[in-house]
């Protein structure tokens, strides 16, 4: 059965999953969301002894039904090969107890990799589907985490190019490292002059651009988004869940229909959304747990019913979650308000004006599936030195947030579901926070003499990702104010 795709904010005609792809965003500025949440139709037992691929595709079959099973299974395999160091592609790590889903096996060594490998694929097959001549180009604002994977997904994919821009002095030096190394011919990265609001500013005006974008096809152009707000980088994300509970049945950790709980660090409410879709499809999930760092507009949303983006901004040591505005979660609104667009487009209006909205307490009864809290940056430390010290098993900041979250839930409710702990950063990615919280005296290490103290005292091998920028020749040198992002992108791609 065709499922269709409908914005979150009117009743406009419903779009087809490959439409809703190449959009991105419907027209009057609302998400995308699938007419229904269908339910998985291969069983528990034969999910556990199938392979990643094999589970991405009897999971997402049942959301891009203008796929073919041709088209989806290409995606599938061009996603989640050897770019991935681990034939499990998200392999589970018992610690303390609890269950870490690892997702930071791709070629960035976070979580983004789970859906921006594949969504290139998905892109240009729907670019194909609908008959669309022209070159797709990706246009991204990055703090950092972002830009990488987006350029590591879209790199020599045919029929695409794309540009990345960041500010030059606002992502760390790792993070810069890794974007101006990013080899093929189609990638282009571009340092501004200002910070990350410039840069997401300065995107947002070239797209709203009628006159460029007419030049754009007449040149053989035109723009589409890698944003987290792209159903092709949600359903992907759907995979995951169901393929660990399916595995955990296998491993025997679970038995069959037992309920486990999920906890997700989370930052645009995507990952987590992705969670409640895999319970809506039918997966035996109990709690949804929700863990922000000190941006914690979320738990206070959970807790009064109340959304409001009105506070300070904290920088952390989890930066992919220092969020004030959680785009996906206009996901969960429409939902819990009845499928009712016009109830939603009046929150997301009061939003826009004043920065905040109160939903109804009939709204608030729907969120007995989700539990939230927050932990806070000392917090944070001591659950990665904890965690280490106990069982020998590190982890990033992001994850340590989530598994700092999961203690406070269960000392509050004495809960002893099995659970799951959404991993969404290798620790190499943030050495310096990850060794500092677990001992003082590698402050003063440089941040590769960092990377091989934490080899030595996780007994994991450094990631390629990390390996490759120690003498990766910088690639990208181009920087420009705020004002000559046009220019910049016109020049990239030769139009006068
Ligand atoms: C993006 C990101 C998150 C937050 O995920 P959302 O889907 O935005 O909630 C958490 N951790 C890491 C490492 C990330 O890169």
């Amino acid at each position: 059965m065709e499922l269709l795709y409908k914005s979150t904010r009117s009743d406009s005609a419903p779009v087809t999953a490959s439409q809703a792809i190449l959009k991105g965003l419907a027209d009057d500025g609302g998400l995308f969301v699938p007419e229904r949440i269908p339910k998985l139709s291969c069983s528990i037992d034969k999910l556990a002894e199938m392979s990643y691929q094999e589970v991405a595709y009897e999971v997402m079959k049942e959301f891009l039904t203008d796929f073919t099973q041709e088209e989806l299974k290409n995606c599938i395999a061009k996603a989640y090969d050897e770019k991935f160091d681990t034939p499990q592609i998200a392999p589970l790590k018992e610690a303390d107890g609890t269950c870490y889903l690892e997702l930071f096996h791709g070629a960035t060594i976070a979580f983004k990799d789970m859906a921006l490998s594949i969504l290139p694929h998905l892109m240009t097959t729907a670019a194909k589907k609908n008959h669309i001549k022209n070159e797709i180009v990706i246009l991204t604002a990055t703090s950092g985490d972002t830009g990488k994977a987006a350029l590591a997904g879209f790199a020599d994919v045919p029929g695409t190019k794309i540009i990345v821009f960041y500010p030059k002095n606002g992502v760390s030096p790792i993070q810069e490292k890794q974007m101006v190394t990013q080899k093929g011919k189609n990638t282009h990265v571009v340092g501004i002059r200002g910070n990350f609001d410039d840069a997401q500013t300065g995107v947002k005006k070239i797209f709203a651009d009628k006159e460029l974008e007419k030049k754009m096809e007449e040149n053989g152009f035109q723009f589409s988004s890698a944003n987290s707000i792209n159903i092709g980088r949600l359903v992907p994300q759907i995979v995951y869940y169901i393929y660990a509970y399916a595995k955990l049945t296998a491993q025997k950790k679970i038995k069959e229909k037992e309920q486990i709980n999920v906890v997700v660090p989370t930052g645009n409410f995507g990952n987590i959304l992705a969670a409640y879709y895999a319970k809506n499809m039918g997966l035996p999930i109990h709690k949804l747990i929700c863990a922000s760092n000190e941006n914690k507009v979320l738990y206070d949303f959970f807790e009064t019913g109340i959304y409001d983006k009105n506070r300070e901004f904290m920088l952390t040591s989890s930066p992919s979650m220092d969020i004030l505005i959680s785009s996906n979660l206009e996901r969960l609104i429409y939902k819990i308000a009845g499928a009712d667009a016009k109830a939603d487009a009046f929150f997301m209006e009061a939003l826009n004006k004043e920065g905040k909205y109160e939903i109804t307490d009939e709204m608030k009864a729907e969120l007995a599936d989700f539990y939230g809290n927050y932990a806070d940056e000392e917090e944070t430390a001591q659950e990665i030195a904890a965690l280490y010290h106990k069982t020998g098993y590190v982890i990033d900041p992001h994850t340590a947030v989530a598994s700092k979250v999961y203690r406070k839930y269960k000392a509050q409710t004495a809960d002893q579901t099995y659970t799951v702990i959404a991993s969404t950063a290798s620790p190499y990615k943030f050495t310096r926070s990850v060794m500092n919280a677990i001992d003082h005296k590698y402050d003063a290490m440089s941040d590769f003499e960092l990377v091989d103290e934490l080899s030595k005292i996780a007994k994991t091998t450094v990631p390629n990702a990390i390996e490759e920028i120690r003498t990766a020749p910088v690639i990208h040198n181009t920087v420009v104010e705020k004002e000559e992002m046009k220019d910049a992108v016109l020049n990239f791609l030769k139009i006068k």
